[in-house]
């Protein structure tokens, strides 16, 4: 096992642990809770795989469960009363304990959740899948949907810790696993070319799921993500290169209607559209877009824009994102392969430029 700690002030540091076999070792868990009481929080998928291990792990404990129905569509707040309804009936006191074990979606949940709870109670990340285990399990933003926008209504708040048991990514499906991957790709591409490296010669073995191959990426990109948010927790600075290929890639996920795209699809489209935007100004050239668009190929992420979207929808959808200011399309870019930019406003001209010239 590996364990890593995100750095951050005021007491909040906290471990990452990651490796196999991890959901049984109660001590892991344990050492983290305060109380007898223990409220878990999951989803009716992942509740059949793997809410028995925990409970058996956790045998000591008064241990409540919410299961919740498995999607997007249910991060809501009416869905969120079900952990509080849950948390109330059974007089969970502000020693209480609560554990998210699932995807980024039960993870932001019951971040939030826990947040809100008599103003806050202990948080446990058990991240289950490869997106959740290298991105939103790490960071501490947590929240909900709104009709009128996605994770519009969250907070910033920091788990007791994260346990990453690369097992669990066994029932994981192809595509999804591929999903995740776009993010750890995003990692070398932004800050960590040694890493980079390693994933283009290491994807097979990545999607061949070889535990010591998935443990590394995930140990590789939580290393990242940790440094990152250690230094910029409430994204004032360096905490916006995350968000490469994020512009382009929600206005995919949002112009191309929900749900035909996985987040970390529209990713790496995205990510493709900034590569081509990069060399347009002269800092990447043909050869590193290049070798960009081969590293998702190898992912088996989808690397072409969809048909169906005009430069006018993109323009349109990206206008709206939390990093613009004053109405400038501000994305991050690529000064070099390995090194992100800070936002950048970019001159319309050359954003349509991209948006009509790049096609996979
Ligand atoms: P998800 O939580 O919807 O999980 C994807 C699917 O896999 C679901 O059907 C889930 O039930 C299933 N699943 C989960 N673990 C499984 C397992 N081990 N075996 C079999 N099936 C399993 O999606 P996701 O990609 O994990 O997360 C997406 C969410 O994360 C979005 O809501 C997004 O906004 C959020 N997010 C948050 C942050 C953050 O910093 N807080 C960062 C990135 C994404
Ligand atoms: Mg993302």
């Amino acid at each position: 096992m590996k364990e890593l700690q995100v750095a951050l002030n005021n007491d909040r540091s906290y471990p990452i642990y990651i490796g196999s076999g991890l959901l049984a070792q109660a001590d892991l868990l344990t050492r983290h809770i305060r109380s007898k009481q223990v409220l878990v929080v999951t989803n009716e998928t992942i509740a059949p795989l793997y809410l028995a291990k925990l409970q058996t792990a956790l045998g000591d404990y008064q241990v409540e469960t919410v299961i919740l129905p498995d999607g997007e569509q249910y991060k809501t707040l009416q869905y969120l009363e079900k952990v509080f309804d849950q948390l109330l009936a059974k007089k969970f006191s502000r020693n209480a304990t609560l554990i998210a074990l699932g995807g980024g979606v039960i993870g932001d949940m019951g971040g939030f959740a826990a947040a809100c709870y008599q103003r806050g109670i202990a948080f446990i990340q058990i991240p289950t899948t490869l997106l959740a285990q290298v991105d939103s399990s790490v960071g501490g933003k947590t929240g909900v949907n709104h009709p009128l926008g996605k994770n519009m209504i969250g907070a910033f708040y920091q788990p007791q810790c994260v346990i990453a048991d690369a097992d669990v990514l066994d029932t994981l499906d192809d595509r999804q696993l591929s999903a995740g991957l776009a993010e750890v790709i995003k990692y070398g591409l932004i800050r960590d070319p040694g890493f980079l490296e390693w994933l283009e010669t290491n994807m097979p073995k990545l999607l061949a799921r070889d535990k010591d191959a998935l443990a590394y990426a995930i140990e590789r990109s939580c290393v990242n993500k940790a440094e990152v948010v250690g230094e910029d927790e409430f994204e004032s600075g360096v905490r916006a290169t995350l968000n490469l290929g994020h512009t382009f890639g929600h206005a995919i996920e949002t112009g191309s209607g929900y749900g035909h795209y996985l987040h970390g699809e529209a990713v790496a489209i995205g990510t493709c559209f900034a590569a081509d935007l990069s060399r347009r100004l002269g800092w990447l050239n043909d050869a590193d877009v290049n070798r960009i668009i081969a590293v998702f190929k190898a992912a088996n992420l989808p690397v072409t824009p969809p048909k169906e979207m005009t430069t006018e929808h993109y323009v349109d959808l990206m206008a709206v994102d939390k990093k613009n200011i004053d109405g400038k399309i501000r994305v991050i870019l690529l000064e070099a392969v390995g090194k992100a930019s800070l936002p950048v406003n970019v001159d319309l001209a050359q954003l349509q430029a991209t948006l009509n010239g790049y096609a996979g």
